[in-house]
């Protein structure tokens, strides 16, 4: 032990690199951004009301300090609060603002045939204005069907759904599983220790000891992957957007070869630059491959520091700087981020065109 200084516990560890090199800040994208994964509320999250909607002028005044032309919001729902929704934001503003809609999850256990049920709420969605869908991650970790089995992602029982995305051309953003680490043991080499640690509700080990019978255990994360990788491949007719980096960062690898295969699946970066920025040049050969697939998004509360920490990623050469806008050791893992310097004209595409290419399918499929 060091005189004078005594332990200090992990979280209290918060070590500020001595390093010096240069440091570039962007304020703005160098071209205009559509963030392709948000959330702007309405009391999705938890079935609370406490998250409200956004005061619109506020939020297209933060959209164009940072040149966010247009937000994707995936808290439509279905129903009246999908009415609701679209009433707030996208018919006022179609231009900036593209609300998903969703399905009703709690249907799942019930109804037989919950694949028609929820392609005919798709239908209705869309002839409601809804401009995609997003489906939850709880696909594939929670939900399960009459029998109490769990219902893997590329269960037939949900084709109806996805021919009808497909029919009406709306793109389906789709979140599987989570990142690997949730998981893995939560041991000492569990690289979000601390991150679980806080939040145990997030660790999806699948052998961990049922306890009072509320934790069913889950599948793997493999199975998984393996379960979204059919469904890419059985349904190429539909749109999918892999949200966070295609529900893989850690393995480019993994993703590249999926979307070599599938055409039909897209990316977005959101809540994923803490993954892509710690391996830099994968992350840039990779984005640079799929320049026509790649979207970028956030998945953060709307923030003029969050954007431009993104920009700094996408834009710059900038060597180990904080994802987080809140201090230096950020919250989901103990490393420092390395920015990609992308192209121009890749750049262009990730930040605007390719978004853009996924939503206007939608708005001419004729609907209604
Ligand atoms: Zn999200």
């Amino acid at each position: 032990m060091v005189p004078g200084n005594g332990e200090i516990t992990l979280p209290e560890y918060a070590p500020r690199p001595m390093l010096t090199v240069p440091v570039n800040k962007p304020i703005r994208p160098r071209f205009d951004a559509i963030d392709a994964h948000n959330h702007l509320g309405g009391g999705v999250f938890g079935g609370s009301e406490s998250f409200p909607r956004w005061p619109v002028d506020q939020l297209l005044h933060l959209m164009d300090e940072v040149a966010v032309r247009m937000i994707v919001d995936l808290d439509g729902g279905w129903g009246d609060r999908l009415h609701e929704e679209i009433a707030h934001y996208q018919e006022p503003h179609p231009d900036r603002f593209a609300v998903f809609s969703g399905l009703d999850y709690e249907n799942f256990a019930t109804d037989p045939s919950f694949g028609e049920t929820e392609a005919r709420r798709l239908r209705d969605s869309v002839a409601s204005g809804a401009r995609g869908l997003k489906v939850w991650k709880v696909l594939g970790l929670r939900l399960r069907d009459q029998q109490g089995r769990l219902i893997p992602i590329d269960d037939e029982r949900l084709d109806p759904l996805w021919a009808t995305a497909a029919e009406l051309r709306v793109p389906v953003m789709i979140h599987i599983a989570d990142p690997v680490a949730f998981f893995q043991p939560l041991d000492r080499f569990n690289e979000r220790w601390e991150e679980l640690n806080r939040h145990p509700d997030w660790h999806f080990y699948p052998t961990r000891p049922k306890g009072d019978g509320t934790h069913p255990d889950f599948a793997s994360f493999d199975e998984l992957m393996e379960q979204f990788e059919g469904l890419l491949t059985r349904h190429s007719a539909t749109t999918f957007i892999g949200a966070h980096v295609g529900c893989y960062a850690e393995n480019l690898g993994w993703v590249s070869r999926v979307m070599d295969k599938c055409p039909n699946f897209y990316a977005d970066i959101s809540a994923r630059i803490q993954e892509l920025g710690r391996q830099p040049f994968t992350a840039r050969d990779f984005m640079i491959r799929h320049q026509d697939r790649v979207l970028f998004g956030t998945d953060a509360t709307p923030d003029a520091e969050v954007y431009r920490i993104y920009y700094r990623f996408l834009e710059t050469r900038d060597e180990y700087f904080s994802s987080s806008n809140r201090g230096e050791v950020p919250g989901n893992g103990r490393w420092m981020i390395y920015g990609v310097d992308l192209p121009d004209d890749v750049l262009r595409k990730v930040y605007y065109d390719n978004a853009h290419h996924v939503l206007s399918a939608a708005v001419t499929s004729g609907v209604k």
